[in-house]
């Protein structure tokens, strides 16, 4: 259903080679997210060219400046739709994701497109502050991802008790990630990050976004992430 060859060229200019495969696997994904989204809130995103600017290359667009070696551990927090994580899992098999999301009905999506796509992924539903207090998940990942989730001070509570030192939090932005990076910084140092790459850009269509990459330099400090409530009422 989607323009292939669009997609193919657009992920180039970044550096990223599709196979066959990977735009077979694009396909069936952009296909599935149109059906399901008939009856599960994914996306206000259904015009195919749109599924390939604004989700599919949007979400490969890390891979510009971030290399994610096969085996490489990959959490997406807040993932919804999928987005950025599934397109980064068809861009590279044989990284390990999970997909975490609090609404179960969404990771009922993400299942689907692993199955109707071979990908081997772990779909968890949860909140991220939870599963960030788990000692099985916390500190455990190479990379965190987030799109649209939560303002950036907010995410980096969410996120960084995820990422293992040395590892990377990726936040995917629209316009406002320079602000957003302003009010966050209290929140990178706190948590043990930061800042490593600040990159603003325009997606083909002429949409502008943001793209903030920060280093785990150190351990997060237990007391975080604090319950939700606190999160939202008091974010550092
Ligand atoms: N990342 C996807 C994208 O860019 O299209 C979805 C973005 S959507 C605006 C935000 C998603 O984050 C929703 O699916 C919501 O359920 C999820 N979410 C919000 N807060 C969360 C939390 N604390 N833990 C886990 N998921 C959360």
């Amino acid at each position: 259903m989607i323009n292939d060859e669009l997609l193919k060229e657009e992920a180039q200019k970044l550096g990223v080679h599709l196979n066959y495969y990977a735009i077979d696997r694009f396909d069936v994904y952009a296909e599935r997210l149109v059906r399901w989204n008939e009856h599960v809130n994914l996306t206000a995103i259904t015009e195919p060219d749109d599924i390939v600017i604004k989700h599919f290359i949007d979400s490969l667009y890390p891979l510009r400046f971030i290399h994610m070696e096969k085996g490489k551990k990959l959490i997406d927090v807040g993932t919804g739709g999928g987005f950025p994580g599934l397109p980064l899992l068809i861009a590279n098999p044989e990284l390990e994701v999970n997909f975490v999301d609090s609404i179960g009905k969404k990771l009922g999506f993400i299942k689907d497109v692993l199955r109707n796509t071979g990908l081997i992924g772990q779909a968890t539903h949860i909140r991220a502050e939870e599963i960030g207090r788990d000692a099985e998940h916390r500190e455990s990942y190479d990379f965190a991802t987030a799109r649209a989730v939560a303002p950036l001070n907010v995410l980096c509570e969410y996120c960084l008790p995820l990422v293992k030192v040395g590892g990377f939090f990726v936040s995917l932005k629209g316009s406002t990630g320079n602000e957003e990076l302003h009010q966050a910084r209290t929140a990178i140092k706190t948590l043990g990050g930061a800042l490593e790459q600040f990159e603003e850009y325009t997606l083909p269509n002429g949409d502008k976004r943001t793209l903030i990459i920060i280093k785990k330099i150190s351990q997060t400090p237990t007391k975080y992430p604090r319950k939700s409530k606190k999160i939202d009422t008091r974010p550092l």
